[in-house]
């Protein structure tokens, strides 16, 4: 069995609590990793190895030209190994491989594009009301930023993180999920390659309490970036708040895709399978809550079972599944109550409703694509995030409901709008209460376009030129050029 180390200050080394953790193939069902299993001490070595690298060394005498160039070549880097690292992630996390490997070879573009805007960030002079001044704004790096990353996604979610706080010259430390942190490791080991100067990038694996939180505490982490549940992320930003820390939360969702009357309906029951079954529904921006029109909802529901129906269950690894395994036990668990949540608060089962044993005498864990309709939005199936492949089909009569409907919910990740209209899509878009809206299309995001929630789906935004602000301070510095002053005991 592989075995990884932790990655400290450019170095591989055991864990200082001497214990391990194995990592499972979500498919076969068997471990197939050792991951070390750090704590307390391990974090600390992390942290000061990071705020090391940040204070002195190569890094901060690095000018911002030569900072992008090393992202990068970073980015050259993993575009070569997007096909080993897509293999280790699937072996890890049981997403589908296509979509793993459109990952891997994507995520090199969040170091292009960020590497790109290190040396574009620009101060100002802004125009001051008093004489003899020259004031100049400078954006500067924060310091060491902690990095936490969740196991659906986890190099993809990784760079929207690592590229913007290093083209800003922060140094980081990471914490990937305890499910999934051996690509994380593998990414270390490339940055190596890259010429990023040791301590920049840092990674210690473990549990969230052991590892998760007293990096989050540390006093010299001076920024969270983190994405994952909404009960670990009000945790994170709780245990920061006492260090007037900046945090970064990329929750959950329960995002409504909405389908009016007049929608294309082959592209939108594409578009409503896409956004709940592809990734086995594990995925934060899901359109777990499927509006329809009256006027279609018949149709549309017998077609979107049909298709949804006839998914082909199985080997992640294979290019003709549709729908993989279960990422983690807790997970396939909280999948199935809510399944029999459904069912015991009246929703009618269209499609699926349970487990399915794995193929091929695996042991993986297996849920059948599933839907509910007849669901009204006051039940826990329509209000609560799965994370699963488990959709709950509503019905409206008018824009003014489906309005209602979308945003009557604590979560505003994302949303989805099916019309041919014009004039609806900007109405209707506008009025929506979430981060991102697609209107005839789902689940697409960009390392231009901001994304973030709204409401319980988070704080702060990633990606675009907005996030690299999240990894920067602004200082403001007076230059006087004048004589003596008139009055030291008065304000100027
Ligand atoms: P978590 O939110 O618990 O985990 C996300 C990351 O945070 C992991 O690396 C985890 O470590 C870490 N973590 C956990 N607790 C703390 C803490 N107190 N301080 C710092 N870091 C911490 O997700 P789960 O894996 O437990 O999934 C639970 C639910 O979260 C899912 O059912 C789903 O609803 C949602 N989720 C949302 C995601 C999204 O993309 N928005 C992604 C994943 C899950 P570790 O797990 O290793 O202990």
């Amino acid at each position: 069995m592989q075995k990884y180390q932790l990655y400290i200050d450019g170095a591989w080394a055991d864990p200082l609590s001497g214990e391990w953790m194995e990592t499972m193939n979500p498919y076969t069902g068997q471990a197939w990793a050792r991951i070390p299993r750090a704590g307390a001490a391990d974090v600390e070595a992390a942290v000061e190895a990071a705020d090391q690298a940040f204070t002195q060394g190569e890094w901060p005498g690095l000018n911002a030209t030569q900072r992008g160039l090393k992202l990068r070549k970073f980015a050259e880097i993993l575009t070569g190994e997007a096909e080993r690292l897509a293999e280790i992630e699937v072996r890890d996390n049981g997403k589908l491989h296509a979509e793993v490997l459109n990952q891997c070879r994507y995520m090199a573009q969040w170091f292009h594009y960020y590497g790109g805007l290190a040396d574009k960030i620009e101060g100002s002079a802004p125009p001051i009301d008093k004489p003899d001044v020259l004031n100049l704004t400078r954006h500067e790096p924060l310091g060491v930023c902690a990095c936490i990353t969740p196991w659906n996604s986890p190099l993809l979610l990784l760079a929207w993180k690592a590229a913007p706080a290093l083209a800003a010259g922060n140094t980081i430390v990471v914490k990937p999920s305890e499910y999934t942190s051996a690509s994380t490791l593998e990414f270390a080991a490339l940055a190596e390659q890259a010429g990023i100067p040791k301590g920049v990038i840092n990674v210690v694996t473990g549990l969230g309490e052991e590892v998760g939180q007293p990096l989050v505490r540390h006093k010299k982490v001076r920024k969270i970036a983190f994405t994952g549940g909404e009960t670990a992320g009000a945790r994170v930003n709780t245990d920061a708040a006492p260090g007037f820390k900046r945090v970064t939360l990329e929750l959950g969702g329960k995002s409504a895709n909405i389908v009016f009357e007049d929608a294309n309906l082959d592209q939108a029951v594409n578009g409503a399978i896409s956004g709940i079954f592809a990734a086995s529904g594990q995925t934060c921006i899901a359109g777990s809550r499927l509006l329809l029109h009256e006027s279609i909802h018949d149709e549309f529901l017998e077609r979107l079972v049909s298709l949804a129906g006839e998914a082909r269950i199985g080997d992640p690894m294979s290019p003709d599944t549709q729908v993989g395994p279960i990422t983690t036990e807790p997970q396939y668990r909280k999948i199935l109550d809510y399944i029999e949540i459904a069912k015991n608060e009246g929703a009618r089962l269209v499609l699926g409703g349970g487990s399915v044993p794995a193929p091929e005498g695996n042991q993986g864990l297996f849920v059948q694509p599933t839907v509910f309709a007849d669901v009204t939005n006051d039940m826990r199936i329509a209000q609560e995030e799965v994370f699963g492949p488990v959709l709950a089909v509503l019905r409206f009569t008018d824009d003014e409901e489906a309005i209602a409907i979308a945003n009557d919910v604590n979560y505003g990740l994302a949303a989805g709008v099916w019309t041919e209209s014009l004039r609806r899509a900007i109405k209707v878009s506008e009025r929506l209460e979430a981060g991102t809206v697609w209107v005839n299309t789902y689940r697409s995001t960009s390392y231009t376009t901001p994304f973030g929630g709204y409401k319980a789906s988070g704080l702060g935004r990633e990606n675009g030129m907005e996030a690299i602000k999240e990894y920067l301070q602004t200082k403001s510095v007076w230059y006087y050029s004048g004589g003596d002053v008139a009055n030291p005991y008065t304000r100027r």
